[in-house]
């Protein structure tokens, strides 16, 4: 599913930040998020950007943000995290719609996107057999953790580097993708990932692999590596339009030589049964370090071990929750 990066939502909640006058701390479905006082009374509705918004430049309820430029980013305000932006539905034109109307084209609004691969680089479009990457941000989907309550399930480490997939079809020859284009083969990253592993021949016919693209020179290379390597999070049987369970994908690439992203806890049985499923135990848990580094990770991405349909996602349960120090301090 995609996210809905500027929809209509609730206020919740409202309270006073100790020494500001002029602003308030709003809860907005997962997040804390700082508003102009005056402009909310709890229960109120509310357009909510998420991190990442770049917003129109043009636009007269836009223009605040100029000095800092237009990308919504994770702030500290008198202390307060904040994240997102929550403006009063008075900037839509005609009727308020109701909650959870995605209203981002027409505010002219658009997603950050940090890297745009080379035109010279692109072979054509992603594979339609295959899902892209993407984790949804447990603050803006609150509901997956009654899902996932009671069930196995494993947290990973989210690696700060690149997407890619490798799709093998029934016929014809390997697909190497970034985020959203298949790739020429060629001298790039993602073409290095498939001869190193030759994923032409590993991979069995019908199936995608897809993997965190990590080392130097691709952003900032915070797990320090020597060289590019490739650690796979999802494994697709596109005959089936099923993944891999969390066991059998490490057996498919263990098989293959190939790294699997880092898994930080197993949680099953009884621990998994009392398991404290609250927002604030996921913040902590997304704090720390890539291990043997100085480096602070970007977060974890959660999933039971046994894929399982999502009815909040409309697509499987798995979400990430990203380091709110990282956000503050780490994040370029
Ligand atoms: P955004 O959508 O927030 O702008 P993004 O789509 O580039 O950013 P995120 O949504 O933050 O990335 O996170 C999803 C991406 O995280 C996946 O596409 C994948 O490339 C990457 N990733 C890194 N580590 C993992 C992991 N352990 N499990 C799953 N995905 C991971
Ligand atoms: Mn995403
Ligand atoms: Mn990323």
């Amino acid at each position: 599913m995609e996210r809905k990066l500027v929809s209509v939502q609730c206020v919740d909640h409202l309270e006073p930040i100790a020494g500001a006058d002029n602003i308030l701390k709003a809860r907005v479905m997962g997040w804390d998020v700082v508003v102009k006082k005056g402009e909310f009374t709890p229960g109120d509705p509310c357009v909510f950007f998420e991190i990442d918004s770049v917003l129109p430049s043009g636009a007269p309820w836009a223009e605040f943000l100029r000095p800092r430029g237009f990308r919504v980013k994770t702030a500290r305000l008198r202390g307060v995290l904040s994240q997102g932006l929550a403006l009063p539905v008075s900037i839509l034109s005609g009727e308020v719609p109701p909650r959870g109307t995605d209203v981002r084209e027409q505010l002219g609004v658009v997603k950050f996107e940090p890297v745009l691969p080379d035109t010279r680089e692109i072979a054509g479009p992603f594979p339609g057999q295959v899902p892209k990457t993407d984790e949804l941000r447990l603050q803006s989907a609150l509901g997956v953790l009654d899902e996932l309550r009671g069930l196995d399930f494993y947290v990973t480490t989210k690696l700060d580097g690149t997407s890619a997939t490798f799709f093998r079809p029934l016929e014809g020859e390997l697909v190497a993708c970034s985020r959203n284009w298949a790739l020429r083969r060629g001298p790039n990253p993602v073409w290095r990932m498939a001869e190193r592993y030759a994923l032409d021949t590993v991979l069995p016919p019908g199936f995608a692999v897809q993997g965190e693209l990590c080392g130097p020179g691709i952003q900032k290379n915070r797990l320090g590596l020597s060289d590019l390597d490739l650690f796979v999070f999802s494994v697709h049987d596109t005959r089936t339009g099923v993944y891999l369970d969390q066991t059998a994908l490490a057996a498919f690439c263990a098989e293959r030589g190939l790294r699997t992203v880092p898994v930080e806890h197993v949680v099953t049985g009884d621990a998994a049964r009392t398991f404290d499923h609250g927002l604030e135990h996921y913040l902590k848990l997304a704090q720390g370090f890539y291990t043997g580094t100085r480096n602070r990770k970007e977060g974890i991405v959660v999933r039971p071990l046994v894929e399982r349909h999502s009815p909040t996602l409309g697509g499987r349960l798995s979400f990430k929750v990203i380091n709110n120090d990282f956000l503050l301090k780490d994040e370029d």
